[in-house]
């Protein structure tokens, strides 16, 4: 969860739709093909707002098939490979490397290669129900790494549900963030943190009592304190604002029973040999 400035600009975008309608097969859609996209630039690709263009299935599925053939290379394979990403930007996972059509092509394939509708991301992102799901009604939807430039601040977090032993890990919203944008970030939280989140969270937090331990000595409640307090700087400036570390550790930082299990937890525990 991250804002992006725009990789291209409408007019780049634009300049390749008319390139291709140069092609007679593609020649009859190009109007409408550049009125869909102009809509969706002028809505912020807001899926209340866009719908999606009936060109008809043979066309449909040709512009389904444009990002097959064009993903791998050009400016979509720069796109995939961006540099410089600390974590995924549409769920915050520490893996980059793929690319999400933040309105599905499945649904929207007039753009399924329009740059603005693409953004860096993460496999998990792409094997969730974001593949088929574009909002939960009004005004629910994705949080869009583009246009939405509130996520530059801190939206979210992660509770830490007991019992701490088996603990279970729940996606939160800040308080405090203003509507409609508290159900956007609820709607994203829970449609694109799956079960890799959650496996992720539980191995963070069963080996964070024997790391508190290798660093603090003092094992007190304000000692612990500070260190989850340093671990979330540590997160800020490694992983990004809205990564799943700085999301897990802000959430621990807010429960002072979390932290005192962790300081008991740690006090307990047996550290591995030296080799
Ligand atoms: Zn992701």
């Amino acid at each position: 969860m991250q804002h992006l400035p725009f990789p291209v600009s409408a007019a780049d975008d634009e300049a390749m739709i008319k390139k291709m309608g140069k092609k007679p097969d593609w020649e009859p859609y190009e109007a409408a093909w550049i009125a869909g996209y102009q809509a969706y630039r002028a809505n912020g690709g807001s899926p209340f707002v866009v719908a999606p263009h009936n060109f008809g299935p043979g066309i449909h599925d040709r512009q389904y098939d444009l990002y097959d053939s064009r993903k791998g290379s050009g400016d979509l394979g720069r796109m995939r490979r961006k540099e410089g990403l600390k974590s995924c930007p549409v769920c915050g996972s520490p893996v980059t490397g793929d690319l999400d059509h933040y309105l599905p092509r499945t649904i929207y394939p007039e753009f399924s290669i329009m740059r603005a509708n693409l953004v860096p991301a993460c496999r998990h992102c792409n094997s969730g129900v974001k593949g088929t799901t574009v909002h939960g009604g009004e005004p629910r939807r994705f949080i869009h790494p583009y246009f939405d430039d509130w996520v530059e601040d801190a939206i979210w977090y992660v509770e830490i549900v007991p019992p701490f032993e088996a603990a279970q890990f729940r996606p939160c919203a800040l308080p405090g963030l203003t509507a409609p944008r508290d159900e956007i970030v609820a709607f994203h939280l829970q449609n694109v943190l799956g079960t890799q989140f959650h496996l992720s969270m539980a191995t963070e937090w069963s080996s964070l009592p024997t790391q508190i331990k290798l660093r603090d000595t003092e094992l007190s409640i304000g000692s612990v304190t500070r260190q989850v307090a340093q671990e979330l700087q540590v997160a800020l400036a490694a992983k990004g604002r809205n990564s799943w570390h700085a999301a897990l550790f802000r959430g621990i930082q807010f429960d002072p029973l979390a932290i005192r299990h962790l300081r008991d937890e740690a006090i307990a525990s047996v550290l591995p040999p030296v080799a």
